[in-house]
């Protein structure tokens, strides 16, 4: 059984009183009528990570980040620590996304060992796996796939595996408003989970959710969630609106 999640990835937007009036939008939008067994995450901006949290505080709404640095600290100008984010009140944290991959030039070896430090510390990671158009169109698209999963988890021992969440990402739908198919994405899903077998073990590729991201909105998502093996949705650019984003979360009605 895999609960489904739907995580907002707020990106870099909203200053932190912006930040504070979305929170309240999607607090007071679930309480009205909270979506039935699924559950929620939002990923402000650092700045706004505690004023979201004093928001959030006693509602079911979890907290996570966008990013973090592998060591717990030291001189890493401009970074933050997976301790720091946990005492601002994260649960969860976003790894390897494809901006952080494409526009900073992190390495899949960044990746393991953000996912590593992520787990070490009790936060939930969410791992960020997808192919650019050109690799999809060059037939590439299982093998890009592929090798990101291997390379972030590699020496994570098959037990903490589910302890973290994949999630779909094709390049060419992030912010284009072209979503993957369903029949699309849930190909890739289903070879996802059967790379997770590769890596860890049958019991742990069932258990561990494997989220889709790229333009879902609430006109799309249910029919991505009607697929098998999507357990979820990362979602940016609508989550950036409480009725749309409370709208997703909903998708169930
Ligand atoms: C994302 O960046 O994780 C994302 C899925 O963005 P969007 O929903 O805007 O495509």
């Amino acid at each position: 059984m895999r609960p489904p999640l739907i995580a907002g990835n707020w990106k870099m937007n909203g200053t932190a009183s912006e930040s504070d009036a979305l929170a309240r939008g999607i607090r007071r939008g679930l309480e009205e009528r909270p979506p039935d067994g699924v559950e929620v995450l939002v990923c402000p901006h650092y700045l706004a990570l505690e004023r979201v949290r004093a928001i959030l505080d006693g509602s079911t709404v979890r907290l996570g980040a966008q990013d973090l640095h592998w060591e717990s600290k030291g001189a890493f100008t401009g970074e933050i620590s997976p301790a720091m984010l946990r005492e601002a009140g994260c649960t969860h944290v976003i790894v390897g996304h494809s901006e952080r991959r494409h526009i900073m030039g992190e390495s899949n070896e960044q990746v393991n060992r953000k996912l590593k430090a992520a787990l070490a510390q009790g936060l939930t990671p969410i791992v960020c796996v997808g192919e650019l158009l050109e690799e999809r169109t060059a037939g590439d698209t299982r093998q890009v796939v592929e090798r990101q999963a291997q390379k972030a988890f590699e020496g994570i021992p098959a037990t903490d595996v589910p302890r973290a969440v994949l999630a779909y990402e094709p390049v060419w739908a992030i912010g284009t408003g072209r979503t993957a198919s369903p029949a699309q994405a849930e190909e890739v899903h289903r070879f996802l989970r059967n790379t997770m077998t590769r890596i860890a073990g049958p019991e742990a590729a069932e258990r561990i959710r494997i989220l889709y991201g790229g333009s879902v909105k609430a006109e799309n998502i249910k029919e991505l969630m009607e697929q098998p093996d999507v357990d979820g949705a990362l979602v940016g650019g609508a989550s950036l609106d409480a009725a749309s984003f409370v709208k997703i979360a909903r998708y169930k009605e």
